[in-house]
């Protein structure tokens, strides 16, 4: 077991500390400062491996004031008790200025055989290029905020000699082993945002009602609630993902649902949210999460809704996840820049609640997953199902995971 204290040692180890790196902020992106780069991240990935860990990986970020971090990451062999190398280093970041935002990624990760065989490399992994997990990749999207164009560099696994270039083209699958594949951390955390078009006016009237009807919590208590179990039942048996029957019903239990978590806590709440899952033998579960201003927020809805079905069920394979959120902060201000940018942004599934789904998932002849994810706009319930953006969006678990740069720690 090793700590955080024991990771700075092995970044020391390797020879580079924080501070050594701090001089690549001056320097221009360049060849010469990729090369760096690339030296620096094996060698501290390389000291850094550790007998429990399965998956090497090192990171050095860069904020957009200019500093840079460098750290690798710690697996404890609990798959889940994971501290990420990206993570590690934009904690040191956020340490030193809390107002930290990040302008760069760059990250090499890998599989590499430990214990018996003590290769730092796996044979068949030299070469390749793996993106960070979806809980870094959450992180990175809120720690750079202001920032969406922050840059994720993915090196390809190595020794630190080779000599790197940047790719050219701007596909991520055919890369040549020492290209540098660089994405915009919108377009790695694909379908991050969901933007709803203001061309005609009618789908933001439509969001300032649904908020309005939400962000007056007094009225909430006052609403009847509806026989919740016995919807759920209702919800299972008439199960038709094509069905606006079905979707309306759906619509309405998870607005009610919402009216109730919110009714707990009228005046303390800053988001709520409820997700339900559906197992591939029919059964649905249901979990929601409060962000309250003064008590400990709860789990994910999504984290709570597949612990409700892995309660009731071994080892259950979810086929769907539904989704909706309101957010009394956030959202206003999205609004507002909707004003300015013509478009409303709703964060889909985070990165880690991603993470989880695509664990459980229904699984394809390729382990591809194949859970689908419907995400559904804040609204009073009375949504009615149609094809464009106004009321919900629909995608599937693998379009929300990054393609072509799978990170093989997550599936653990
Ligand atoms: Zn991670």
């Amino acid at each position: 077991m090793m700590n955080l204290q024991s990771i700075k040692q092995l970044v020391v180890k390797g020879g580079i500390s924080n501070r050594d790196i701090a001089y690549l902020s001056e320097m221009e992106d360049s060849t010469v400062q990729l090369n760096q780069i690339n030296k620096i991240l094996a060698v501290v990935r390389e000291n850094a491996i550790d007998d429990e860990t399965y998956f090497h990986a090192a990171a050095i970020i860069r904020t957009s004031d200019g500093r840079s971090y460098v750290s690798v990451n710690l697996q404890t062999g609990e798959a889940i008790d994971r501290f990420c190398a990206e993570r590690n280093a934009i904690n040191e970041a956020l340490r030193d200025d809390r107002n930290s935002q990040i302008s760069d990624v760059w990250f090499m990760g890998g599989v590499g055989y430990v214990g018996d065989y003590g290769e730092p490399i796996r044979a068949g992994e030299e070469g390749k290029r793996h993106s960070p997990c979806g809980s870094c990749l959450e992180l990175i999207h809120e720690v750079s905020f202001d920032n969406p164009q922050a840059k994720i560099h993915m090196l390809p696994l190595n020794m630190g000699d080779l000599e790197m270039v940047y790719a050219k083209d701007n596909t991520a699958l055919i890369v040549r082993p020492n290209e540098v594949v660089t994405r915009d951390i919108d377009m790695l955390f694909p379908h991050s945002v969901i933007r709803v078009s203001d061309e005609n006016g009618e789908i933001v009237k439509q969001m300032r009602e649904g908020l309005d009807y939400f962000s007056n919590p007094h009225d909430i208590a006052e609403i009847s609630r509806l026989e919740r179990v016995g919807t759920l039942m209702q919800l299972q048996v008439s199960f038709d993902s094509k069905d606006t029957y079905f979707f309306v019903k759906l619509n309405k239990y998870m607005a009610e649902e919402l009216r109730r978590v919110c009714s707990k806590d009228t005046h303390n709440i800053r988001s709520a949210a409820v997700a339900i899952v559906r197992t591939e033998g029919g059964d649905m579960f249901v979990g929601n999460n409060v962000h309250s201003r003064i008590q400990a927020s709860t789990p994910s809805s999504v984290f709570t809704a597949i612990s409700n079905a892995t309660s009731g069920l071994h080892n259950p394979h979810i086929t769907n996840v539904w989704k909706m959120k309101i957010d009394f902060e956030h959202l206003p201000q999205s609004l507002e820049k909707f004003s300015k940018t013509s478009c409303v942004e709703v964060m889909t599934l985070r990165g880690d609640e991603r993470e989880r789904v695509k664990k459980f998932s229904t699984k394809d002849e390729n382990n591809s997953p194949t859970a689908v994810v419907t995400i559904i706009l804040p609204n009073n319930g009375s949504a009615q199902k149609s094809e464009n953006l106004a009321g919900f969006v629909t995608i599937g678990i693998s379009s929300l995971l990054p393609g072509g740069f799978s990170n093989p720690k997550s599936q653990a």
